[in-house]
Order: structure tokens, then sequence, then C-alpha cells
């Protein structure tokens, strides 16, 4: 039987994983193998240069950063598998992970499966991604293919208000493309977005293509009210349509929110089930940082060698 299983490879899981086996808990980390189509290290394996990371003030490549939390992970004494957990079962103590062939019993569990941003599966997306397409503006939006632009954001929710405020910074303007009259984004959010004289709101607008050769130029979009469809020059395209939590292997074992996240105590990464943790963003919609999933993996380790000495 395990002390700790963590489940999950991103910022969260490895932070977790440093904690726990400097504890002397022998951690078993699995990471995954394309784990909801994402490699082992997570999200940050996707993108280019990390420059909101403390300690690089020369940015550094996504890959590389992940690669040295697994090395300290690693170091630090965590056993690694390179194998997706399918289905656990919580019901009764130890509870049982079960990935691969394998079925293994532990006392705690840290969940760290992180989320997935969701795409438009629009044509030219796939060549263009990070290529002036993004899913992240806090993220991305300073870099200098942005600067001085017109930027879109697509989505009408807080999270696109919150990412056309922050592209103010740095646009010449930015189109918020929604796709209905409304947005779905808090009353507070709404009336930023409309007093902020650099942002233009399309209504029923869906972006339908992206356009360009090695770097975005132009978007195509449809008005879905008038049925015309029209051309815009554009230096950056912003997804904000929405994440995806990785909970499905929960198999609604563990309370979860209205969008799938799941729900801890407030200030804690406590989950409904005592002895079962959650760290990332596969509990946060709102912050979605590599640094902020790194401190509540921290939280985690520190709230499971509690529970462990209390046991
Ligand atoms: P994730 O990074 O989401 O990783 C979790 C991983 O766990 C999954 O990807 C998968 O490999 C694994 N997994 C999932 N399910 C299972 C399972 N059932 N079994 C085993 N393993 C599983 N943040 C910043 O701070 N700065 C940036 O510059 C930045 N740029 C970004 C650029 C892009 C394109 C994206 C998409 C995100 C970016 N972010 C950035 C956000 C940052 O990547 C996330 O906030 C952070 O990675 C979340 O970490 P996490 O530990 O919760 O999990
Ligand atoms: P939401 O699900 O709230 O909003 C997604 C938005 O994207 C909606 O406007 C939706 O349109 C639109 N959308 C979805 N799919 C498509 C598509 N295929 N094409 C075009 N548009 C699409 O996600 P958010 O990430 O904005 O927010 C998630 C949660 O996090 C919410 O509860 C939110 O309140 C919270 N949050 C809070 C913040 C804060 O308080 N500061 C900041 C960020 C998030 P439609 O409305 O038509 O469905």
């Amino acid at each position: 039987m395990e002390k700790v299983i963590i489940i999950g490879s991103g910022p969260a899981a490895h932070t977790a994983a440093i904690y726990t086996a400097r504890a002397n808990l022998k951690p078993v980390m699995y990471e995954g193998l394309m784990a909801g189509g994402m490699p082992a290290g997570g999200q940050l394996t996707v993108t280019n240069d990390i420059e909101n990371f403390p300690g690089f003030p020369d940015g550094i490549s996504g890959q590389s950063l992940m690669s040295l939390m697994r090395q300290q992970a690693l170091n630090c004494g965590t056993t690694i598998k390179t194998v997706t957990v399918n289905k656990v079962a919580l019901n009764e103590k130890p509870f049982k992970v079960f990935a691969g062939m394998e079925e293994i019993q532990a006392e705690t569990i840290i969940i760290a499966t992180g989320a997935t941003a969701k795409r438009l599966s629009i044509s030219g997306e796939a060549h263009l991604w990070q290529k002036g397409i993004s899913a992240c503006a806090v993220c991305d939006g300073a870099l200098p293919i942005f600067r001085d632009q017109i930027l879109v954001v697509v989505g009408g929710g807080d999270t696109a208000c919150e990412e056309a405020l922050h592209l103010t910074k740095y646009a010449s303007k930015v189109i918020m493309a929604v796709r209905r009259d409304v947005l779905r984004a808090s009353q507070a959010m709404q009336n930023k977005v409309k007093k902020n004289a650099k942002i233009e709101i399309y209504w029923n607008t869906n972006v339908t293509e992206a356009l360009g050769e090695t770097k975005l130029k132009q978007v195509k979009i449809f008005n879905n009210r008038t049925e015309k469809n029209s051309v815009i020059d554009v230096g950056g395209l912003f997804y904000a349509v929405g994440h995806i939590p990785n909970t499905d292997f929960l198999q609604g074992q563990l309370k979860l929110d209205e969008s799938g996240y799941i729900v801890t105590r407030p200030g804690t990464t406590q989950t409904s089930i005592d002895g079962v943790f959650a760290c990332g963003d596969v509990q946060d919609k709102h912050y979605r940082q590599a640094i902020t999933a790194a401190g509540t993996g921290c939280m985690a380790a520190l709230e499971t060698e509690n529970y462990l000495d209390r046991e």
C-alpha cells in the first residue's frame, strides 16, 4: 500500500511530489501517457516560452521548465510511472487507483490532473496555434508579436472579458467576438469591458477561419444575424471559450461544481472525501497559472502530511 499517490504531472503534481517526498512519504506519481491528449508534464509542454514563472529572468521554455520540475521530483525520491489513471475507488479506505493493468491501494490521493482549454477547431487553427492563436492572454499577451496589433478575443464569459481587458495594455484595439447578443459574464465585468474605449464588441459573431502562412494575419468572421461573412486583419486570436477539467476518471465520486471542477473547501485543497486532495487547474477555474498550480500543490502536500499524522 502506498502512503500517497499523485495523479497528474503539471506544476501542481510535481510540487506536491517534491514536498511529500521530502517529508519521507515516498510518493508515487502517475504522470499519464497522453492523458486527455496532453503529454506528461501538462499544459506547459505545449507552449513556447514562460516569462512569468519566478526564477527564470530570461524566460524558459515550457518543456524545459517541466523537465526540471520532473527531475527535481525524482531527485527528492518520487517514483514516477508513465501510465494514465483510468479509474479510482474512493468509497472505502484504503482508496484504490486503477492505472493500466495495475490496481494500487493508497492511504491518500492527490489529484492534479489539470484542465484543457477548449478550442474552436476552425480551419487554419492547427497550423497557426501559438503562431498568433493562443488560449491564454495572461500568459502570451505581452509577447512582442501581439504589441500594437488588433487582437480578437472569442467568448463572452468572465474569462473573455478579463482577457480582453488584459490585452488592452498591449493591443492597439481589442475586438470581442461574441456569438450571441449578450455577454455571459458578470455585470461588474461587463461594465468594465463596455467602459473601455479600446474594446469593441462584435455581437452575433462567430470566428470561422484563421488565415496566414507562418503566422496569423487575418480571421474570417460570420455574423449569424445578418448571415454576412467578412475578413479582418488581426495580429492575434485568443480563445476564451471555457476549459474542460480532467475529471472524467473520477466517475462522480467527488463533489464537482457545475462546470466539472473539483470542489475544495475554501482556503484548502481538501475535497469532499477526507484523505483526497486536489490542486492546480482541476480545482481552479479562476487563476489557472503555473505558479498558482504549484502553490496549491504545496498546500496539498502539507495537508496530506497533516492528514497522515492525524490518522
Ligand atoms: P496541467 O498542466 O494541466 O497538467 C496536468 C496533466 O496531468 C495533464 O496534462 C496530463 O498530462 C496529466 N493527467 C491528466 N489526467 C490524468 C490521468 N487520468 N492520469 C494520469 N495523468 C493525468 N501559465 C503560466 O503561469 N505562464 C504561462 O506562460 C502559461 N502559458 C500557457 C500556455 C498555454 C498554451 C496553456 C494551455 C497554458 C498556459 N499556462 C501558463 C497555464 C498553465 O499551463 C496551467 O495553469 C498549469 O499548467 C496548470 O498546472 P496543473 O498542475 O494544474 O496541470
Ligand atoms: P464560460 O463557460 O462562463 O463562458 C464561455 C464563453 O465562451 C461563453 O460566452 C460562451 O458563449 C462562449 N463560447 C463557448 N463555446 C463557444 C464557441 N464554440 N464559439 C464561440 N463562443 C463560445 O467560461 P469562462 O472561462 O468565461 O468562465 C468559467 C467560470 O469561471 C465561470 O463561472 C466564470 O464566472 C468564472 N470566472 C470568474 C472570473 C472572475 O470572477 N473574475 C474570471 C474568470 C472566470 P455563450 O454565452 O453563448 O454560451
